[in-house]
């Protein structure tokens, strides 16, 4: 079984599979600290239990090749019905990617194509540095804490071309007022913009 917030059809809004097909798996639960600025806090608690081959048959229903699983943190439910629905899904053809903040380990035996985004909370980075290794490409959420995460990236070695940078913001306006600075801190440091599409274009509405 797996603990599901919801499924469904859309586009990637962010990173770097931005702008193509994908159905969404949002899993519920994430790990405290909780992020004062998450969209989805409506994913952190408990959501409705669903049957893997349940969760299977809709997502594949779609017929989208790209499989985005986020929370929440998905990797919560790794042992719990994930690693088989991975299994399931690749077994399929279908590409998966997760979104994981890296506050707890990104499965080594994972296969899918892991986007890690880092949490800067209470003053200090809630991350497992053991996801240096595992996580594909890193993500950032930025608001004026530029130095801190240019500190990170360099502490760590991170290749700039590893690095998407996102302007924090749940709404159209938030984001667009941070995309000047933004794009100024991309181009400075050789990282991607990355804009998050589903809130230019739709604002702050759920399930898009
Ligand atoms: S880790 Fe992600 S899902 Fe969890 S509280 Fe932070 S932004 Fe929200």
């Amino acid at each position: 079984m797996l603990d599901v917030t919801e499924i469904f059809n859309s586009l990637q809004g962010e990173g770097p599979f931005s702008g193509q097909p994908a159905v969404f798996v949002r899993l519920s639960g994430c790990i405290e600290p909780l992020c004062p600025w998450c969209d989805t806090m409506y994913a952190c608690d408990t959501g409705y239990s669903m049957n893997l081959d349940d969760a299977y048959r809709k997502i594949v229903s779609f017929d989208t090749n790209l499989i985005v699983i986020t929370g929440g943190e998905p990797f919560l439910q790794w042992r719990n019905g994930l690693k088989q629905l991975e299994k399931n899904l690749l077994d399929q053809g279908c590409r998966v990617q997760y979104e994981t903040s890296g506050k707890i380990e990104i499965p080594s035996d994972t296969k899918g194509f892991s986007v890690c985004s880092p949490k800067y909370l209470d003053d200090r980075w809630v991350f497992d540095k053991i996801n240096l290794k595992r996580a594909q490409v890193f993500k950032f959420v930025v608001d004026n804490d530029f130095d801190i995460i240019k500190a990170f990236t360099q502490r760590h070695d991170i290749s700039p071309e590893l690095v998407f940078i996102m302007p924090k913001g749940i709404s159209r306006k938030e984001q667009l007022d941070k995309f000047e600075d933004t794009w100024s801190f991309c181009l400075e440091n050789g990282f991607h913009f990355s804009p998050r599409l589903h809130v230019l274009t739709f604002n702050n509405k759920r399930g898009v």
